[in-house]
């Protein structure tokens, strides 16, 4: 009998999309000015801005979730995982309702062999119910059932109470350990 895989729930925005560059990049484009990365460390999303409305008016503008950037490593990263994980793409889409199509889209072309079925848009992630969780907000991680991992992300420097990833290369050392403890 074949042992059945453990779960992996992962995020989109800040996990597999690089949507911290996609802000950087829109926001440079419509107001001219660059916001180092330093600049917003430990400072919620919405506030890392002069304009502290553009993030708002920019996950309401269609074209925003189609054209996020791939996060480094992600697509050669999930290949490795599935071999050893079942892996779910999980994103609290329902937030942002026109997003639902470009982030399916987004899905298709850099994860075309992710199955439909291993993706979940959903409201409230406290239900989803894997054995870990990768994401950069904790206000999923802190109610997820499984191991929660936290990836590296400017708004969320200074939360300390999840094991915390800075990149997909660490994900993959961190499931491999994890692969060998629970086989
Ligand atoms: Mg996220």
């Amino acid at each position: 009998m074949t042992k059945k895989k453990k779960t992996i729930a992962i995020d989109m925005d800040g996990v597999l999309a690089d949507v911290e560059t996609q802000f950087e990049l829109w926001y440079e484009r419509d107001y001219g000015l660059k916001i180092e990365r330093s600049a917003r460390l430990g400072v919620p999303e919405s506030e890392g801005f002069p304009d502290k409305g553009a993030v708002r008016k920019f996950v309401y503008t269609p074209g925003f979730f189609r054209t996020i950037p791939l996060m480094p490593g992600a697509v050669e990263a999930v290949q490795q995982l599935m071999e050893h994980y079942e892996v779910y793409v999980v994103s609290a889409a329902m937030e942002f309702p026109q997003c639902l199509s470009e982030k399916r889209e987004w899905l298709d072309e850099y994860f075309p062999f992710i199955d439909w079925r291993n993706i979940i848009f959903c409201g409230d992630k406290s239900v989803i119910d894997t054995d870990y969780m990768i994401d950069d907000h904790c206000k999923n991680l802190d109610f997820c059932k499984g191991k929660a991992i936290m990836f590296d992300a400017p708004h969320n420097s200074e939360k300390t109470h999840h094991v915390r990833v800075k990149s997909w290369a660490e994900v993959l050392m961190l499931m491999g350990r994890e692969n060998l403890i629970e086989a």
